[in-house]
């Protein structure tokens, strides 16, 4: 099987970091269980030179390498890899953020993934050159079996997979976000993800 695994929020808890980051650096005091908004300019009521800001900080490599790694994720996927399924991380940070990323998943027990970014979120201008590793062609080209993503803005990316389970991790931007087919499933953990994919 092929495996679609998006990293911030999936593998680790930026959420969280980017609401500590928020209040460190402009006083915004929106704790994690109330970020409702994917949006970090909505969520955290950024204008739009403290979003560029506050984006520019939470990517610089330095705070890359600091976020939490989400229970159970290291296992999941080393277990998948170990029984011959392909996992990609497919993120949407900025190809600038590779090196960094890479060095997370690899001092996490995660060297065998694959990783690639891929301008999900259009934000790319945000940190200068318009090279990404991934092509959205390329990426089309490539058919999977599962994903696990957390950000209804990629449910976009979906859409030409109508087989494609989509394992949404649960997070508080999410809860409200309506669905677009049944084979989206809310999953509460990486315990949940497993069993799934096991029994699947
Ligand atoms: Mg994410």
């Amino acid at each position: 099987m092929r495996i679609y695994v998006d990293f911030d929020d999936c593998l680790c808890e930026t959420g969280r970091a980017f609401s500590r980051l928020a209040l460190e650096m402009f006083g915004k005091h929106v704790p994690y269980e109330q970020m409702h908004d994917f949006e970090m300019d909505k969520s955290f009521d950024l204008d739009a030179e403290q979003y560029r800001q506050f984006m520019l900080r939470g990517h610089e490599p330095e705070m890359l390498l600091s976020y939490d790694a989400t229970p159970g994720a290291a296992e999941t996927l080393n277990e998948w890899i170990s029984r011959g399924h392909e996992v990609s991380v497919i993120t949407g940070r900025p190809s600038s953020a590779y090196e960094p990323s890479r060095t997370w998943l690899d001092a996490h027990g995660l060297k065998d993934v694959r990783l690639y970014c891929l301008n999900k979120y259009g934000t790319d201008s945000l940190f200068g050159g318009g090279h990404r590793s991934l092509s959205l062609e390329d990426y089309y080209r490539v058919k999977f079996d599962y994903a696990v993503e957390d950000s209804p803005k990629a449910f976009r990316f979906f859409g030409h997979l109508p087989e494609l389970k989509v394992l949404v991790f649960d997070r508080p931007w999410n809860r409200d976000c309506a669905f677009p087919n049944p084979n989206y499933r809310r999953c509460a953990d990486w315990e949940s993800i497993r069993r799934i994919v096991a029994g699947g």
